[in-house]
């Protein structure tokens, strides 16, 4: 019998993706032949798993939810971190890739608001654990063929820092960033992760990505074209914020209506709207986003329970 305290309770099978700190592999436990994934973190040879990291993920253990990913085994080796996962079929990048190509990008409108509530219950459930994201992209929403949409990589960001460069020199994604964290703010509230939640949703509608900015200060500029640049009226205090003198910028008229959206109705436009405020406290908070009649056709659907 294997000991119960090891990689050797699971076989490793193929790569499943690399993330931004981890490679992920399919895995089967040997016993109870359950497939998994498993999600191996390199570490710093020298320093091993930060005590920090370690406290973290203990926490990610106790989040408990249909929209999270369940986190059902830590495994720590001398040179690697080894999470234990349940196992999901794609991610809603992949999902949407795949879709780009059969159906010119956008999903279906049924589809969209499925995911975005279960997008949303998620983060209400974290959120109402005051645990934030950080890192909400479509790389790490998981998806499987019953449809159901799950939260990973909840806590890691917190857990070891949102680093420039993926280990395997990727740079890391911008396009999800909350304006506020991008000026420098480090107030960092729940709001960052509504933000992210509403380039989600456009991305979804249009088949391509809201706001793709290559780096902090496009990002911005990508930003404030199509909803105007801040200023006091429109953002008090903005101006005190580091980066917003820095930046230099161009001066765009404020907007509202995101022209680019053609097929949504004007329920998923309000709510969408709601969701990319600038001001962070004027964002929706994910409790009451679940109330909106944008979601009336799907609240009471089963999802996953
Ligand atoms: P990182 O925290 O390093 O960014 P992720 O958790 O985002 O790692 O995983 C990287 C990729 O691996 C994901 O984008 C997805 O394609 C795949 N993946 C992650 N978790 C699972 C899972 N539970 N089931 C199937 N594939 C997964
Ligand atoms: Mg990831």
């Amino acid at each position: 019998m294997a000991s119960s305290n090891g990689m050797d309770r699971y076989q490793r099978l193929e790569k499943l993706g690399e993330g931004t700190y981890a490679t992920v592999y399919k895995g089967r436990n040997r016993v109870s032949q359950e497939v998994v994934a498993l999600k191996e973190i390199h570490l710093d040879a020298e320093e091993g798993a930060p005590s920090t990291a370690i406290r973290e993920i203990s926490l990610m253990k106790e989040l408990k939810h249909p929209n999270i990913m369940r986190l059902m085994d830590v495994i720590h080796t001398e040179n690697k971190l080894v999470l234990v996962f349940e196992y999901m079929d794609q991610d809603l990048k992949k999902y949407m890739d795949a879709h780009a190509k059969a159906t010119h990008g956008a999903l279906d409108l049924l589809t969209i608001k499925k995911f975005m509530f279960q997008l949303l219950r998620g983060i209400a459930y974290c959120h109402e654990n005051r645990v934030l994201h950080r890192d909400l992209k479509p790389q790490n929403l998981l998806i499987n063929k019953r449809g159901e949409l799950k939260l990973g990589d909840f806590g890691l960001a917190r857990a070891f820092g949102i680093p420039v460069n993926t280990f395997s020199n990727e740079v890391v994604t911008l396009w999800y960033r909350a304006p506020d964290v991008l000026l420098g703010s480090r107030m960092y509230s729940t709001s960052i992760d509504i933000w992210s939640a509403g380039c989600i949703m456009a991305e979804m509608y249009t088949g391509r990505p809201l706001f793709p900015g290559t780096t902090n200060d496009d990002q911005l500029q990508r930003i404030f074209r199509m909803m105007g640049t801040p200023t006091e009226q429109t953002w008090p205090n903005v101006s005190q914020l580091p980066e917003y003198n820095k930046a230099n910028q161009q001066y765009y008229p404020p907007q509202t209506i995101f022209q680019i959206l053609t097929n949504i109705d004007p329920l998923g436009l309000d709510l969408l709207n709601r969701m990319l405020q600038y001001q962070p406290q004027l964002r929706i908070p994910a409790k009451e986003a679940l109330n909106h009649s944008y979601f009336d056709q799907v609240r009471n659907l089963p999802f996953g329970e």
